[in-house]
């Protein structure tokens, strides 16, 4: 439900990216008469039976996948451990480089990749292993197989993991008032920090600070000695890549951007760091070291 939601908090399209999307979509035939433009960012949900030609393209005449179906947009993959091993590691490129080469014998294409990657998991095969009021069932070594199906890498590559509590009944039947933003507020305050950030980027080839290469992260990163050292011991204590220890920095500036501040601050370094705590916070939790419910 939170993932499906995610497009109603995203800025609208620019217009070069309307283009870049409508590029695409007319290459897949999904373009008619009535719909000559796409103007708002895709939103692709696969489902979990999906070929890795399926997923970032492919075939005889070769045609887009759906992580360039979803360039500019929002990919979801619901029940990320259902998915084949390999067709989710077949993901890790495009996902990395914004781009995906496709080669036949006579012909070589390239389409653009930059999506917005959400991934949906249950902590174990039941589900119910973080559930206050339900029992896991599952065995250690279940849990263990099924959290393998994900791989660190591509783990890596996702830059907030978040434990969402089971909805209850009441608040799910609208009989529980929910206390939750409105997302046109929270849809004002994410396209207040994507403009802070076309200021920055105005003369260099990126749009967004997840798009930042390593020279922009030392340019527009600076962060005190002492969140320096708060992100070196949080790199030691969960074992975290070079790559987590950059998107941890580029975290910290979007952060800081939503709150409206040039200056990255200690607080908002710890909060990056505080989304890749979460697997070592439930190891602890948990016998088995389960991962919490529901992570994207
Ligand atoms: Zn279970």
């Amino acid at each position: 439900m939170l993932a499906r939601a995610l497009p109603s908090i995203l800025p609208p399209l620019a217009f070069e990216e309307a283009l870049e999307t409508t590029r695409v979509h007319s290459v897949s035939g999904l373009l008619d008469r009535e719909t000559p433009l796409v103007v708002t960012r895709p939103m692709r949900s696969p489902h979990h039976t999906i070929s890795d030609a399926g997923l970032t393209g492919g075939g005889h005449t070769p045609t887009p996948g759906e992580v360039s179906l979803a360039h500019n947009g929002v990919l979801f993959l619901d029940e990320l451990p259902e998915f084949k091993k390999r067709v989710l590691d077949v993901l890790r490129q495009p996902l990395e480089d914004g781009f995906v080469h496709i080669a036949r014998a006579r012909t070589k294409v390239t389409y653009p990749s930059d999506t917005l990657l959400v991934c949906a998991m249950n902590p174990c095969p039941c589900g119910y292993a973080t559930h206050p009021g339900r029992e896991c069932r599952c065995s250690s070594v279940q849990v263990e197989r099924y959290q393998g199906r994900v791989s660190g890498p591509l783990l890596d590559r996702i830059d907030l993991h978040v434990e969402v509590p089971a909805v209850s009944f009441d608040e799910l039947s609208g009989r529980k008032k929910t206390t939750g933003e409105p997302s046109l507020a929270v849809r004002a305050r994410v396209v207040a920090a994507v403009s802070r950030q076309s200021i920055r980027f105005k003369d260099l080839p990126v749009r967004f600070n997840g798009q930042m290469g390593s020279r922009e992260v030392r340019q527009f990163c600076v962060i005190s000695q002492e969140s320096q050292a708060l992100l070196e011991t949080a790199v030691k204590r969960l074992g975290l890549s070079a790559r987590a220890w950059m998107r941890c920095l580029k975290m910290a500036r979007t952060i800081a951007d939503l709150e409206g501040v040039e200056a990255i601050e200690t607080p908002h370094v710890a909060e990056a760091i505080q989304y890749r705590e979460i697997f070592s916070r439930v190891e602890e939790r948990t016998p088995w070291g389960a991962q919490p419910a529901h992570i994207m």
